[in-house]
């Protein structure tokens, strides 16, 4: 019985925590004259193991991220098969060579970068013979960091244009990561300029720092990873 303690109340810390998290994006969701229910919370579960994972689904929790694809399939088959309505996030790069992998694994793709991936995702979906294909959201690199993954800004345009029309890929929105160092509004600002001036209505943006400001400026998916599941 005493072993557990320390487990129990890390899963009760965690359920008050995503609690509070939910309650300041319904919060700031009205705030922005928004409907809660517009924004979905994308909960981070990188690096944390299912024992972790689990006081999460069991509040109610569905959607969640992940940002590498072989730790996703090493976590998440097992959980889903016990939970099928879960949907699952890629939010980090994904290469050309994961692309089948990526698909069976997940519901949502968020970092769509570059015209190879667009046409090795259309190859592969070309070959799911009516199953269904993740979403995609294209990622833009807002602060034009050349560390960064994402089309910049002045080529997004082009680039949903090529999606669209070379590569007959359905585009559902975009995401960012702003810089660290700045401020991080006149990036979710600009993405939520670039999306709307393209007719798209997803907009990824906002992690446990800024996830307010995000609703504000118009997120509908927000990435919320150490405000739920403590520091990494
Ligand atoms: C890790 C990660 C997050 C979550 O970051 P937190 O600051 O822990 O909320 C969000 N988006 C991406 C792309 C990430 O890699």
């Amino acid at each position: 019985m005493t072993v557990e303690t320390a487990s129990n109340v890390a899963a009760s810390d965690l359920t008050s925590r995503l609690g509070e998290v939910r309650e300041r994006i319904a919060r700031a969701s009205r705030d922005a004259g928004r409907k809660p229910e517009e924004v979905h919370l994308v909960a981070v579960s990188k690096t944390f193991d299912a024992e972790h994972i689990l006081p999460a689904i069991e509040a109610g929790q569905r959607i969640f991220g992940e940002n590498r694809v072989q730790e996703a399939r090493a976590k998440w088959p097992a959980l889903r098969a016990d939970y099928p309505d879960i949907e699952l996030h890629l939010i980090g790069p994904l290469q050309t060579n994961k692309v089948r992998d990526a698909l069976g694994l997940f519901d949502v793709i968020h970092t769509l970068d570059r015209p190879s991936l667009a046409a090795a995702l259309a190859k592969e979906f070309a070959k799911l013979e009516g199953r269904p294909a993740p979403r995609l959201l294209i990622q833009v690199n807002t602060g034009e960091e050349p560390q960064k993954a994402g089309v910049a800004p002045l080529e997004a345009d082009a680039f949903i244009a090529e999606c669209r029309d070379v590569h007959g890929l359905t585009i559902e929105g975009l995401m960012c990561i702003p810089p660290a160092d700045e401020p991080a509004a006149p990036h979710f600002a600009l993405l939520a300029k670039i999306a709307r001036r393209n007719g798209l209505s997803a907009l990824s943006m906002g992690m446990s720092g800024d996830y307010e400001t995000a609703i504000g400026l118009g997120a509908t998916y927000v990435r919320v990873g150490s405000a739920i599941f403590g520091t990494r």
